[in-house]
């Protein structure tokens, strides 16, 4: 797939927007254009990719808003070479611009379809993360703990699974409710094992689903 002057000059836009709607970590900003957006889209979307929509990528899931990934980033309040957890690889974008900021990721999709759609267009950038088919409700026993966990569909209530496999001090940031929107919450989890629970506003994401799909 190409990667033109129009593509980059309407990812220049939707950084100015993303910007406008407060994301102002540079290097997530920066992100966002070294990642092309297209790329993870079907052809027919291709005009598309850079509004500030979600799309279908197969098996009735849907990449999220850029706006959404690049807030759920933002909060992470990440540093280069941290451990991430990331709950529903879908289209590997997220995925991507996790890489991008030099993160080591680890990250789980329960549908088979997206998670080799995903693997092949990740490879495509050079990124090796750890790429888990399975349950992200199990979240990876034998790598925890991480320095960060990253839920991208909504859950009913914190995974205590997953708070277990998080460090002390570690963020998880985790869309929650039931129906057609979710909170956006941080969790940080202290010395005690006790979790600080922070808000912030309302997103919609596909549900959080138990085990695989062939
Ligand atoms: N980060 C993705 C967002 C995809 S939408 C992106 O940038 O495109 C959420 C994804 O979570 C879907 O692909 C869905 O299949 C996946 N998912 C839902 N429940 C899951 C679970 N229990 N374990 C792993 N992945 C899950």
């Amino acid at each position: 797939m190409q990667d033109n002057f129009r593509h980059q000059g309407l990812r220049r836009k939707l950084i100015n927007e993303l910007r406008k709607k407060g994301i102002n970590d540079e290097k997530i900003l920066d992100a966002f254009y070294q990642i092309p957006r297209h790329f993870f889209l079907d052809l027919a979307f291709l005009e598309k990719a850079y509004t500030n929509i979600a799309f279908q990528i197969g098996a009735g899931q849907t990449i999220s808003h850029p706006y959404t990934v690049a807030f759920q980033t933002q909060l992470l309040n990440l540093e280069k070479g941290e451990k991430v957890l990331e709950i529903g690889t879908g289209s590997g974008f997220q995925t991507c611009i996790l890489c991008q900021l030099g993160i080591r990721v680890f990250t789980i999709e329960r549908q088979k379809e997206l998670f080799i759609k995903s693997k092949e267009i990740i490879k495509k950038f050079g990124f090796h993360p750890r790429q888990f088919y399975g349950d992200g409700y199990k979240g990876l026993e034998t790598y925890q703990p991480f320095d960060k966990i990253l839920i991208t569909c909504g859950v009913r209530e914190i995974p205590q699974t997953l708070v277990n496999q998080l460090k002390v001090g570690g963020i998880m940031v985790i869309p929650v409710g039931e129906g057609e929107s979710q909170l956006m919450k941080r969790i940080t989890k202290k010395i005690d094992n006790n979790i600080e629970i922070e808000d912030f506003g309302s997103f919609r994401f596909v549900p959080m689903l138990e085990k695989t799909v062939r």
